[in-house]
């Protein structure tokens, strides 16, 4: 078979990271290889993002770059996929006639099948979202590496490129319907992995060396609710999930992404304290401190429900690092809304946050909200957001100077050393003392910056 070359951009979530993976990974027995330069593929896969308007703009100024490209290479083929493409479909193809085939996020599965069908049947578009869709077992193939001491097994592949850190995708899709977001329409109705396809994914990643993984969702937290996960259909929460992924041998480290606040049980509050490898460290994205503007965001919490949440959290560890998701500007937002959003992160003193300007997205009911926010008072919001934000963000980092972290060596080099936290910080420190990236060691705190800390590996501890 000739060997032919693709090249995949990924635009958007830790979903898509994935999804790319399977893909990359499906067209290896097509008789593709990667390559890195867009200019030289045979195919270009966009994996596309649509969850604000600047993700879709990006997409298609690429596509029209590519436009020009194509004319001087006809025989290139352009795959659009991801949540652009399940939302726009044949529009796209009319668009941008160009692109050969736009497969939406349930048919990442069969893309070499659908290649050979364009090469036969010219340009498709494969977007249907099925409400009874099983997602399809994936094993990643990864190069055999093992952490540790002896000498022989760090010759595998170069320590500095393998991943000890991977996702995991546990579930599919959204029913929350939030007013803004675009997920459930792009990505469809929720649906769960079954567990033992979980735990053999991530028993196939640890036996290749990975040290760390993170279960990947919309909305973790109702993992096994709409569909049966496990095989004597008994009911099956993503607090048993958790239980169960962490007692596979050689699994030093676990996290999860993303959790809807309504439904963050007990069970799973309780499970920061009982699951012994699991991170000090919670992403629970809030998105507005007006319970106003939370009723029309659709979110089924108030903040003050968040904020009895956030406080049971710390009554089962103190230390745990929390995140959050913050939109300003949504359809009606007031300047008390806003300062209520100010008053909330005031009151969490998150140790960080991706914040964003809230934007109209095809098909969702907030684009049909009528009072919409000036895009300067927009501006102006996000920015004093932020900017608080980073001063406490510098502030809890602070905290951490003096202690000693346990940290996941992820790079060693000449020119220094780089880790992660347990409690997700990124650590810099001078060298790795005789370690090697993927080892787990004790680093003394001495500086904390805005984004990251420094250290120095403590072999006292
Ligand atoms: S829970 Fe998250 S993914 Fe689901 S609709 Fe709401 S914002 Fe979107």
């Amino acid at each position: 078979m000739e060997q032919k070359i693709f090249y995949i951009k990924t635009f958007g979530c830790q979903m898509n990271e994935r999804d790319s993976e399977i893909m990359a990974q499906s067209l290896s027995g097509y008789g593709y290889v990667e390559g890195m330069d867009v200019n030289e593929a045979d195919l270009v896969i966009l994996n596309t993002c649509s969850i604000r308007a600047k993700a879709e703009q990006k997409v298609l100024s690429l596509l029209g770059y590519l436009r020009k490209t194509k004319l001087s290479r006809p025989t290139m083929k352009i795959c659009v996929a991801g949540c652009v493409a399940q939302q726009e479909g044949a529009r796209l193809l009319a668009r941008m006639p160009h692109v050969d085939l736009v497969i939406g996020t349930q048919n990442i599965y069969n893309l070499g099948p659908l290649l050979e069908s364009v090469d036969k049947e010219g340009s498709r578009v494969v977007t249907d979202l099925r409400d009874d869709y099983d997602i399809p077992q994936f094993l990643p193939k990864l190069p055999q590496r093992k952490s540790g001491h002896s000498g022989k097994d760090r010759n595998l592949q170069s320590p500095s490129t393998f991943q000890f850190s991977k996702f995991v995708t546990i579930m599919q899709g959204c029913n929350n319907y939030c007013t803004y977001c675009v997920v459930p329409y792009t990505r469809g109705r929720e649906m769960s992995r079954k567990a033992k396809d979980i735990l053999e994914e991530v028993k196939t990643l640890v036996e290749a060396g990975v040290r760390e993984v993170t279960l990947l969702g919309q909305n973790v937290n109702s993992y096994g609710r709409t569909n049966a996960v496990a095989g004597d259909g008994e009911p099956y929460s993503f607090s048993d999930l958790l239980k169960e992924v962490s007692n596979i041998d050689g699994l030093a480290r676990l996290r999860f992404t993303t959790s809807n606040p309504k439904d963050l049980t007990d069970d799973l509050v309780r499970s920061f304290r009982d699951v012994k490898n699991l991170c000090p460290q919670f992403h629970l994205p809030v998105q507005s401190g007006s319970d106003r503007i939370l009723g029309r965001m659709n979110r089924k919490y108030t903040a003050a429900e968040y904020l009895e949440k956030v406080k049971k959290l710390h009554e089962y560890i103190p230390d745990i690092a929390l995140t959050t998701d913050i939109i300003v500007g949504f359809p009606g937002e007031s300047d008390d809304d806003f300062q209520q959003t100010m008053n909330l992160l005031e009151a969490v003193r998150f140790h960080g946050s991706f914040s964003f300007k809230y934007s109209d997205r095809p098909g969702t009911r907030a684009s049909l909200f009528d009072d919409k926010v000036d895009e300067g008072v927009k501006s102006e919001r996000l920015a004093v957001f932020q900017k608080r934000q980073d001063e406490i963000s510098l502030l809890r980092n602070s905290e951490y100077v003096g202690l000693v972290k346990s940290v996941l060596i992820e790079e060693c080099s000449d020119n220094g050393a780089k880790g992660r936290t347990d409690t997700n910080h990124i650590v810099h420190f001078p060298d790795c003392a005789g370690h090697v990236a993927g080892d787990i060691v004790d680093v003394r705190i001495v500086h904390a910056g805005q984004h990251s800390l420094r250290g120095e590996i403590d072999n006292k501890h």
